[in-house]
């Protein structure tokens, strides 16, 4: 009689009891995980990231170019997904660094082509436009700022990361309005950031470097001529 009972008991407990460690799992909630699910913050098609284009833009630097999808963490702590538009040879280093950029939580407002018809001047691209948005962006045919000569931006070699923490000084001149520049900062690049390094080990340059001026958003990996 005992073993009976001492049999259906443990029966009881097979059919009852959860195994140890299994924990009763709350509702799933119908919300979109932001951790694994990004948030779109742009999602344009080929025509439209390469729309309004300078038709000064000589065909064979617009047919290197690439249209590219990259996820980050915004300053909301939560995934994005956004897109650039660089040259198609450096796809490889841009994913590579936003992987360190999610690894490391740096936070980045928002990286949408250039093209977006709410950076459009007079039609035109508007580098001071995306630079107020503190967005990040690669390709624009243009030239430097202040001169004729035409920017790394123009072939796709550059890419400018949160313009608002990381802004371009000259002596007192800032830029855009309202930035400051401080290495404590979320968002900010300095020497030592391991988003900074990573750039610099795969041969681009950063321009908190340069001597007369600083352009702490700014990387750039010029194309070495063809024999
Ligand atoms: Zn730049």
């Amino acid at each position: 009689m005992n073993k009976v009972i001492g049999y259906l008991v443990l029966l009881w407990c097979l059919v009852y009891l959860p195994p140890r460690g299994v924990v009763a799992q709350p509702p799933r909630s119908e919300a979109p995980d932001s951790r694994t699910q990004p948030i779109i913050d742009s999602a344009m098609t080929e025509a439209e990231a390469f729309a309004g284009l300078d038709p000064a833009c000589p065909p064979e630097v617009r047919a290197r170019q690439k249209l590219v999808t990259v996820t980050y963490f915004g300053f909301d702590d939560k995934l994005h997904q956004g897109q650039l538009v660089i040259d198609q040879q450096l796809e490889q280093d841009i994913q590579e660094i936003f992987r360190i950029a999610r690894e490391c939580r740096f936070p980045i407002q928002s990286v949408i082509p250039i093209s977006h018809p709410q950076f459009r001047r007079n039609g035109r691209w508007d580098d001071d436009l995306s630079m107020q948005a503190n967005n990040t962006s690669a390709f624009n045919y243009r030239v430097i700022a202040g001169t004729t000569r035409l920017s790394n931006h123009a072939s796709g070699r550059a890419i400018d990361i949160n313009p608002m923490q990381n802004p371009y000084v000259r002596g007192d001149y800032i830029s855009p309005k309202g930035a400051a520049y401080n290495p404590q900062a979320h968002g900010t690049l300095t020497a030592e950031h391991p988003l900074t390094r990573a750039f610099r080990q795969r041969g681009w340059d950063w321009g908190g470097t340069w001597e007369t001026r600083q352009d702490y958003q700014h990387f750039d990996k010029p194309r070495i001529a063809e024999e």
